[in-house]
């Protein structure tokens, strides 16, 4: 079993604890929030997490605590062996400085996975990639659903073609609440017009609430600085200048207001010009989309810890496993 911790428990953390039950392979052992953690090494269970407005009020094991993060790794952090990063990125830096500080005061030595979103927070990792591998761990960036899974399908799509004119990523999101994923509508409000980090850092929910009622609760997002272009960059498949990411967020309604697609262009060796383009199913949500490929690249990750791989990788670097069974052996074990 993968001994299996979450840190954040907001609407990603809780719809990552919801899909990590129908993979055999994990064990959620653990979960931290801004106001407490939780550890079981015998599992948590998820209708006791579903109600919880803290972990640190799960029955038993739950510990109040303003730093839970670092209290959570340095009492069991050789007893886990991934872990889902599921925290707000404001600051950009957030996650970077997070990561040392694990590597730092903490035993953990196993495989992280993000779903972060902005270019420059996927920078601030990448500058940290000896520190990581010389902590012997391997951590997973970009690996939600975009960067991530459209990521990937983009680099796949673009073998097709022997050059690559441009990405598209434009993504159409519904929720019947934002206070259930408060991060994620935070982070895509800093990419308006007139908005930014320290401007939406300062805003309090009712603020946020007033803006999102004078959008009828809708947010179209254009030329967003996301990390799919660094990602696509680093693999090889475009310049990042040629990458854009919009999308149009419902925050009042759970069905996508449109959908999720991703547009490769390139010329082909005939030197005509196509496009492929990969359209998510509407009755998929974001927690499907970011939850079940984060575990799907986890797990190839896994693998990869297993035979010795240590530093940074980006999700265009990996093809996601669907399940450990069934994956073939190394050649050395088949003969
Ligand atoms: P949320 O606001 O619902 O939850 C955040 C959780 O983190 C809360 O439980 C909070 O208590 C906890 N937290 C905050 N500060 C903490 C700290 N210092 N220590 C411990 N816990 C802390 O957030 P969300 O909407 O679930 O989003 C989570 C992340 O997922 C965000 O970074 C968002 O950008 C990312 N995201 C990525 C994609 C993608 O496709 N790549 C899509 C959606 C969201």
């Amino acid at each position: 079993m993968i001994r299996f911790a979450i840190l954040g428990a907001g609407g990603l953390g809780k719809g990552m604890a919801r899909v990590v039950q129908h993979k055999s392979e994990f064990q959620l052992v653990a979960m931290a929030d801004s106001q407490g953690y939780c550890y079981d090494a015998e599992g948590l269970r998820l209708e006791t997490i579903e109600p919880l407005a803290t972990v640190a009020n799960y029955p038993e094991c739950g510990i109040p605590s303003a730093q839970a993060i670092m209290d959570l790794l340095k009492t069991h952090g050789d007893s886990i062996d991934a872990i889902f990063m599921a925290l707000p990125n404001l600051p950009v830096e957030f996650f970077a400085s997070t990561v040392r500080q694990i590597l730092g005061e903490t035993p953990f030595k196993g495989v992280f996975v993000d779903a972060l979103k902005r270019t420059q927070a996927v920078e601030h990792l990448l500058a940290m990639d000896d520190v990581i591998e010389q902590s012997g761990t391997l951590y997973i960036t970009g690996a939600g659903a975009t960067p991530g899974f459209l990521t990937t399908v983009a680099a796949v799509a673009a073998q097709s073609f022997v050059e690559v004119e441009s990405v598209d990523v434009h993504f159409g999101v519904g929720i019947s609440c934002w206070e259930s994923y408060k991060a994620t509508i935070r982070e895509d409000l800093i990419h308006l017009e007139g908005f930014d980090v320290e401007k939406v850092a300062n805003m309090s929910d009712e603020a946020v609430e007033e803006e999102l009622n004078r959008r009828n609760g809708l947010i179209e997002l254009k030329g967003m600085e996301h990390a799919d272009d660094i990602i696509l960059e680093l693999a090889g498949v475009c310049s990042r200048d040629r990458v854009t990411v919009g999308g149009l967020v419902d925050t009042r309604h759970a069905k996508k207001p449109v959908s999720t697609t991703v547009t490769v262009t390139g010329r082909t060796v005939s030197g005509v010009t196509g496009s492929h383009q990969f359209v998510l199913s509407d009755e998929t949500t974001m927690v499907d989309n970011v939850c079940g490929p984060a575990l799907g690249f986890l797990l190839r990750g896994i693998q990869m810890h297993r035979k010795g791989i240590r530093g940074l990788v980006t999700s265009a670097d990996l093809m996601p496993l669907y399940s450990l069974e069934g994956s073939r052996q190394p050649a050395s074990a088949v003969s």
